[in-house]
């Protein structure tokens, strides 16, 4: 796309206020439907705005479906609450491949307690199998929409957030476009879950793109033998334990026409030509194999995009480090041993009193993004985004007022761990 350095004046106009909730959850990905519960869950009248038309984000509409491990590939559990009910939920309906039974045993994803004192045998089983799964990315859509309706959230959906409205450091609207048009959303607090940061962004907050940008991605169904089959074009570039069956990176054009290798996915050209390329790919691939396609994702398959440099930015490198203000737990899906504690303040932001990042714009360095990113992290970050959330809005117009021990008590209440002493290594 061509850079523009004209510009227009747009008149001044008069928004209308369609809606009013204790809580907005601005993205209906993993992070954002985990939010939408959680603070549900808490009491809080919750509006959940999503662009597509299902739910789920890249785990459904952009078909990711492998469910990262919740463990730490030494047999411990990091990763609870929300994150384990959505990996059970994951897999109700045909699945495309089970839990390892050593983990259905302990796991606590019907409210039960994973037992401290395993037997060894149990334990050589959870180290070598870790806890993940693989879901079909239709029916996870639908359940998680019947999960949150079951829950009282309202869902408006094929609705894109394009502006915030401002009272000082609080977001008092968001700016919605829809069929309706333009208009406006009162909120009291809001979980920016967009992936990119959007509402954290048009607010104001420091933000900061990913070092590296994205590798091409062009994952899709097939039929293969009368199943459908999932076709990873585009694996991650980072080193994995156990590497996907599929090609190694490769370049694009897109509609640009432009090869390239590497694509940023934070403005309009660079995420269209994305799409264009992987359009592209599938096509080409598709031919090659005369295969005959059965899904096609329809969002962009970009891994790390924008993220909120926030009250703290967690690392790659605090493997085993314990925080005062952690609200959860996430193993490293690349590596095993690897432990992490998540501090409040990578969800939070000094700027902004009445609003939280959740899921893979949370704050964090290059390489702990490529580790918070994925599904588990993501649902864990955004129970704590919506619960403090809707904790927050419960307090009225004070803003972040609610003391990190009563989140923390809800969280464990829920039944999330949040430290590594929780987790009986
Ligand atoms: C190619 C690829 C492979 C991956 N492999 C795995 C894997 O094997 N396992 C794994 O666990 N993870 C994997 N991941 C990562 C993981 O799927 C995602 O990072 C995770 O699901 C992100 O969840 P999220 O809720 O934070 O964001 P998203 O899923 O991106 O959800 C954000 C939602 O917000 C909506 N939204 C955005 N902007 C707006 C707006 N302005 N208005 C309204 N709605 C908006 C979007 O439509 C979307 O639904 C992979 C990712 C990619 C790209």
């Amino acid at each position: 796309m061509q850079q523009q350095t004209a510009t227009v004046m747009e008149g001044a106009r008069r928004t209308p206020i369609l809606d009013v909730a204790d809580v907005v959850v601005a993205g209906g990905g993993i992070a954002g439907c985990a939010a939408a519960l959680a603070a549900a869950r808490n009491g809080a009248d919750v509006l959940l705005i999503e662009k597509q038309t299902m739910l789920g984000g890249l785990a459904t509409a952009g078909l990711i479906t492998y469910y990262l491990p919740l463990c730490d590939g030494e047999g411990t559990q990091m990763s609870y609450g929300i994150a384990e009910e959505f990996l059970h939920l994951s897999v109700r309906h045909h699945p495309e491949k089970g839990i390892p039974d050593c983990w259905k045993a302990g796991s606590t994803g019907a409210g039960g307690a994973v037992p401290v004192d395993c037997t060894a045998d149990l334990q050589a089983q959870r180290t070598k199998y870790r806890y993940e799964t693989r879901f079909s990315p239709g029916y996870m859509a639908l359940l998680l929409e019947e999960t949150l309706r079951e829950a009282g959230v309202r869902i408006l959906y094929d609705t894109r957030i394009c502006g915030v409205h401002m009272d000082e450091k609080r977001i008092t609207h968001l700016i919605i476009e829809n069929e309706s048009g333009r208009s406006a959303i009162a909120a009291k607090a809001v979980v920016d879950a967009t992936g990119s940061a959007v509402v954290l962004q048009q607010a104001g907050a420091p933000v900061r793109d990913h070092g590296q940008g994205n590798i091409l991605a062009s994952w899709y169904y097939y039929l293969k033998d009368g199943r459908q089959v999932l076709r990873e074009l585009g694996a991650a570039p980072s080193i994995m334990e156990e590497p996907f069956d599929t090609d190694a990176q490769f370049d694009g054009a897109g509609s640009s026409g432009k090869s390239r290798l590497w694509y940023a996915g934070t403005d309009g050209g660079s995420v269209s030509d994305f799409i264009a390329a992987t359009h592209e790919k599938i096509l080409a691939d598709l031919r090659a194999g005369d295969r005959e396609v059965t899904i096609l994702p329809t969002m962009p398959q970009l891994r790390m995009t924008r993220c909120l440099i926030g009250d703290y930015e967690l690392k790659e490198k605090e493997s085993d480090v314990h925080f005062e203000d952690a609200i959860g737990m996430c193993g490293d899906w690349r590596k095993r041993g690897m432990r992490y504690e998540i501090p409040y303040r990578s969800l939070t932001t000094s700027t902004i009193i009445n609003a939280w990042a959740a899921g893979r714009c949370i704050s964090a360095d290059d390489g702990m993004w490529d580790i918070s990113r994925v599904i588990p992290p993501c649902a864990v970050t955004g129970e704590a985004a919506g619960t403090a959330a809707a904790l927050t809005a419960k307090k009225g117009p004070a803003g972040r007022a609610i003391p990190y021990e009563a989140l923390a008590a809800a969280l464990r209440a829920q039944g999330q761990r949040l430290t590594l002493s929780e987790t009986g290594r």
